[in-house]
C-alpha cells in the first residue's frame, strides 16, 4: 500500500505550533514510507476563510521545509459534496429537519431537567407530509443530518490503540446547514475517499468525529482509512496553550520573525511527546526516518519554550558554513569560515552572529580590569595569531604574573573583547586582526 495522507488545515488562522505538529506529523510518515502528502484546504466555510490566511498557511509550510506533493481545495469540490448528499439521502442516511436553534437548545434544556442526555431526538423523522409542507410554506429550510446507526463503532487507532465511539450516544450530525453551507464532516470524508487517502492523522480533538465518519465513509461504500489521534499540546504547567499564545507568540509567522531556525521548530515539534530524545536533527528528512507512531505517548506533549532554544542554539552549532555563507553575506558579516566556526557554539539566534562580527571588525571598547595584569600581556601577545596562540599566550602570562583560572582568563577576554562571555578564545582570538588586539590591549578603542 502506497501512504497517502494529508493536512487539512481551514484557513481561518495563521498555523501555530499545535496544528504544526499534526502537519509534521503527516510529512514525516509520508515522507518516512515513500508516500505522498496532500495539503487539503478546508475553506468550505466561505465566510471565515480567507486567502490571506491561505497563502500564510503555504508560506509556513514553505518555510518549515514541508513541501506538499499535492494541493486542493474544498471551495473547488462543492458538487462532489452535492453528489455524495445525493447518495445518502438516497439510502436514507441523510434526512431534512426544520428545527430552529431556540428549538433545539430549549429541547435538550427539557432533556437536561429530565435527567437526559442531551441527543437529538430524531423528531425530524417523524413529520408527516403535511407538517413538513407546512414548515416550507413558511419559509423555513431544512439542515441536513445524518442518521447514524447507533452503535460501538470499533477502530484500531496507530496512537491510541483500540478505540471505540459510541454512536448511539450522539446527536445525529448535521452535515448541511439551512443555508447548504456544507460543514465539515461531509466534505471531508468525500476527499478522503476521493484522494485516496490510507491514513487520517489529526488532532485528539477529533476521535469523536471519527465515530459518525466512520459511519459515513462505510455509508458511502467506502473502507475507512487508518486514523492516528495525536493527544493535544500543553504548557510546562500542563494546561492547554492558550488561543492568545498560539495565535500570538506561538504562530509560526512570529517563531520566525523571532529568528528561530526551521530545522529547530521541526525537530522540536517532531519529537515532543514522543519516545526519542528531543535533538537538533540534521534535516527534515533525517527526522522522518526516525518517525513511528509507536513511538507517541498517549499523555498530552508538554511544550517548553526552553527547550526551543536550546534546540535553536544546537541546530546553529551544527550548522556548515556553507550553510552558514548565503546568510552571513545577507547580513553583510561573512567574516569567512574560521569565523563562523568559532562563533556558532555561541549564537542563540542566527543574527547573533552580527554582534561577534562587531567584536572582530571594531572598535570595541576594552575592559581593563587588570591593569598590571594587561600590561604583561600585551608585552607577550605572539606576533602572530593562530589556533594555537590562546593557550601559549595565556600560559606565558600565567608564567609572568602568577595569575590563574578565572584570574587570568577573564582579565584577557575583557580586553580583547569588551565581553565577558564568548566564544572559545583559541578559536576566536586568532579571526581578530592582530593590531587591533595590541590596541585594544592598550586600552584603546580598536
Ligand atoms: N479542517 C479540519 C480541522 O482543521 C481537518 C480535520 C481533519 O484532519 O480531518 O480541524
Amino acid at each position: 500500500m502506497t501512504v497517502k495522507v494529508r493536512f487539512a488545515p481551514s484557513p481561518t488562522g495563521r498555523l501555530h505550533v499545535g496544528n504544526v505538529r499534526t502537519a509534521l506529523a503527516n510529512w514525516l510518515f509520508a515522507k518516512g514510507q515513500g508516500g505522498t502528502f496532500v495539503l487539503r484546504i478546508d475553506d468550505t466555510d466561505l465566510e471565515r476563510s480567507t486567502k490571506a490566511f491561505e497563502d500564510g498557511i503555504k508560506a509556513d509550510l514553505t518555510w518549515l521545509g514541508m513541501a506538499w506533493d499535492e494541493t486542493d481545495s474544498q471551495s473547488k469540490r462543492f458538487a462532489h459534496y452535492e453528489s455524495a448528499a445525493e447518495k445518502l439521502k438516497a439510502a436514507g442516511r441523510l434526512y431534512p429537519a426544520y428545527e430552529t436553534q431556540d428549538e433545539l437548545t430549549h429541547r435538550r434544556n427539557m432533556q437536561r431537567k429530565l435527567g437526559k442526555p442531551p441527543i437529538y431526538d430524531r423528531a425530524a423523522l417523524r413529520l408527516t407530509p403535511e407538517q413538513i409542507a407546512a414548515y416550507e410554506a413558511e419559509g423555513r429550510k431544512p439542515h441536513w443530518r445524518f442518521k447514524l446507526e447507533g452503535r460501538r463503532v470499533v477502530w484500531n487507532d496507530l496512537v491510541r490503540g483500540e478505540c471505540d465511539v459510541d454512536t448511539a450516544s450522539m446527536s445525529d450530525p448535521v452535515l448541511i446547514r439551512e443555508d447548504g453551507l456544507f460543514l465539515y464532516t461531509l466534505p471531508s470524508v468525500v476527499d478522503d475517499i476521493e484522494m485516496g487517502i490510507t491514513h487520517v492523522i489529526r488532532g485528539e480533538d477529533h476521535v469523536t468525529n471519527t465515530g459518525a465518519q466512520i459511519e459515513i465513509f462505510e455509508a458511502l461504500g467506502a473502507a475507512a482509512p487508518a486514523f492516528a489521534h495525536m493527544p493535544l499540546l500543553v504548557d510546562a504547567s500542563g494546561a492547554g496553550l492558550s488561543k492568545r499564545d498560539l495565535e500570538g507568540k506561538l504562530a509560526i509567522g512570529n517563531l520566525r520573525d523571532a529568528g528561530y531556525e526551521p530545522l529547530a521548530v521541526v525537530s522540536y515539534l517532531g519529537r515532543i511527546g514522543t519516545s526519542d530524545t528531543v535533538e537538533p536533527m540534521a534535516s527534515n528528512l533525517a527526522l522522518a526516518e526516525t518517525f513511528a507512531f509507536e513511538k507517541m505517548g498517549r499523555a498530552p506533549a508538554r511544550f517548553h519554550e526552553d527547550d526551543l532554544d536550546r534546540l535553536n542554539a544546537g541546530v546553529l552549532h551544527a550548522m556548515a558554513y556553507a550553510a552558514a555563507r548565503p546568510r552571513l553575506e545577507a547580513l553583510g558579516i561573512d567574516l569567512g569560515e574560521r569565523f563562523w566556526n568559532a562563533i556558532r557554539a555561541n549564537l542563540g539566534r542566527f543574527e547573533d552572529a552580527a554582534g561577534w562580527a562587531a567584536v572582530v571588525r571594531g572598535p570595541v571598547h576594552p575592559v581593563i580590569e587588570e591593569a598590571d595584569l594587561i600590561r604583561t600581556a600585551a608585552e607577550l601577545l605572539p606576533q602572530t595569531l593562530d589556533e594555537s596562540s590562546w593557550s601559549a599566550w595565556a600560559e606565558a602570562v600565567k608564567n609572568a604574573t602568577g595569575a590563574k583560572g578565572r584570574g587570568l582568563f577573564r582579565p584577557l577576554r575583557l580586553a580583547v573583547t569588551g565581553q565577558e562571555h564568548g566564544p572559545d578564545m583559541s578559536a576566536f582570538l586568532p579571526v581578530i586582526d592582530r593590531e587591533r588586539v595590541a590596541r585594544r590591549l592598550a586600552g584603546e578603542a580598536a
